[in-house]
Order: structure tokens, then C-alpha cells, then sequence
């Protein structure tokens, strides 16, 4: 049957094509890749054209981006979404702002006796709602290895979670996932890692203790390490690791292993970049 969205998307893909090598200049250059399938991997290279022709891309002045660029940001911002039909999860935002660096951005906090405090905090990512994605190009330079830290997941994984309304570490689930196990499993670890952090501010934890600022947050930064440190997730936190893998329906350990046994260099986490 004829469909006007199929038509659609043949007429983009056709528009905005990538070479063979150009595609595989991107997945050179993102490790974090290894391991998918062929026809995974022709998805994604679909979905990144798909994204970068419905998404504006605005680097501010003092950054210039090349289609290679453009290309590594697209393909990780693909990568969460690969196991998921396409239903516009990246819906309700047009545009990811780029920064040459590190930016500041005014934070205010009121505390329990009513007291405002204001400070301006260096950022390398934010995500708004019913706004644009912002991202410091050094951050997005960062990404793409097996070392726990992914800037573009990062800031994405706030927009799934937004899909529901305010980002608080429960994006919607599908059917068939529980919204009390998953609560569950997210409470204990992000609980743990209160409680590690408490007992001592600069003990050395498992995952980025960034991720205890809130649920958002943790939902973000576990987001992370599970497509980019994803057995330091299971290690840390099984049951959310499970929890996360229903929910991407992908299984990155899987990947990463593929990628150690054909002999693809591993870095290891790097504690203290915070996104
Ligand atoms: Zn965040």
C-alpha cells in the first residue's frame, strides 16, 4: 500500500545521502558502535540522515561543524533509539545549540527555609523542556568511546525522560513494563549511592556520582554507562541495567564484548566529567 510517511522518507533519504566512506569514517570514530549487526547498523545510518534533515543544528559562533561532525552527533544520538520502532521520541524539539565550550548558565535554588540562592554553573550539556538540546561541542568530542561518559546520551536520555512531562527519571515505559519495578530498582541503586556519597563525599563509586544529584539525573547518567560502560552498570546495578535494557530493548554488554574479543582497544572509565 502507498503511504505518504514511507514516500517521505525515501524522498529524505534521498536527499541526504552518506558515502560509503564517509559512514565509515563515522563508525571508526565512534567506538562505541562495535559490535552491531549489519542491518543495525544500515538503521542507524537511516535514522542519523533522518535526524540530521529534521533537526537544526546551531553552532554558535567560534564553532564550525563538518559533515563528519555532524555525522557522529546524529549517529550517537540514533544509537538509544535503535532497538525502538520510530515514534518520534525525539519529538517536541527542533533544535540542538552547540557551543565551542563549556558555557554558563544562571541556576536558582531555594532552600527548605526559603532562601534563594543564585550561581552561575559551568554546563557542558542541558536539555529544555519544550526547548532545544545544548551541548558544548568539547563534551560531544568526548563521546563515542566505552568510557562511561557520553555527553549526547546524556542530554537525549532528559528528553525521553521529558515524554511524559517533567524529567524525573521515569520516561514512559511499554507495555508489559512495570512502572513499580522499574521505580524500585532506580530508588535502590539511586539510594545506595546517596548513602555511599554521604559516608564520604570523595569515596570512589562504581558510576559518576553526578548521578545522585537527582532521579533525572541518574536516569541520565546511568543512560550513559549503559551504551558506554555497560559492565560497569551491571557491576554497579544489575537490576537497573535490566530495567534500562527493557526499556532501549538493546543489550550493549552484548556489543561490547563482541568488540573486546576482536580486539578493539578499551578505555576505562575517566572519573570527573561531570555533564
Ligand atoms: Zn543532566
Amino acid at each position: 500500500m502507498w503511504s505518504w510517511r514511507a514516500w517521505k522518507r525515501q524522498r529524505t533519504l534521498r536527499r541526504h545521502q552518506v558515502s560509503d566512506q564517509q559512514w565509515a569514517q563515522a563508525l571508526q570514530a565512534l567506538p562505541l558502535l562495535d559490535g552491531l549487526g549489519a542491518e543495525q547498523e544500515q538503521r542507524l545510518r537511516e535514522r542519523s540522515l533522518l535526524f540530521l534533515a529534521e533537526k537544526t543544528l546551531t553552532p554558535l559562533p567560534g564553532l564550525e561543524l563538518s559533515d563528519h561532525d555532524c555525522l557522529l552527533l546524529a549517529a550517537q544520538a540514533q544509537l538509544p533509539l535503535l532497538g525502538l520502532e520510530e515514534l518520534g521520541w525525539y519529538q517536541g524539539f527542533h533544535e540542538l545549540v552547540l557551543y565551542p565550550d563549556d558555557f554558563v548558565s544562571p541556576q536558582k535554588y531555594r532552600d527548605p527555609s526559603g532562601v534563594e540562592h543564585s550561581w552561575d554553573a559551568e554546563h557542558s550539556g542541558e536539555a529544555w523542556e519544550q526547548g532545544p538540546v545544548i551541548l558544548a561541542w568539547p563534551g560531544v568530542e568526548a563521546s563515542g568511546g566505552w568510557d562511561g561518559y557520553n555527553l549526547v546520551i546524556h542530554e537525549l536520555a532528559h528528553k525521553l525522560d521529558m515524554l511524559n512531562g517533567t524529567a524525573n527519571g521515569l520516561p514512559p515505559l511499554h507495555r508489559g513494563m512495570s512502572v513499580e519495578r522499574w521505580a524500585e530498582a532506580m530508588q535502590q541503586a539511586f539510594d545506595d549511592l546517596n548513602r555511599q556519597l554521604d559516608a564520604d563525599e570523595q569515596t570512589d563509586t562504581l558510576i559518576d556520582p553526578y548521578a545522585a544529584e537527582n532521579p533525572a539525573e541518574f536516569f541520565a547518567v546511568t543512560s550513559e554507562y549503559f551504551f558506554s560502560a555497560p559492565d560497569v552498570l551491571l557491576q554497579a546495578y544489575p537490576q537497573v541495567y535490566r530495567q534500562l535494557q527493557a526499556f532501549y530493548r538493546q543489550d550493549p554488554l552484548e556489543r561490547l564484548r563482541l568488540s573486546e574479543s576482536t580486539g578493539n582497544a578499551r578505555q576505562h572509565p575517566e572519573p570527573g566529567l561531570q555533564p
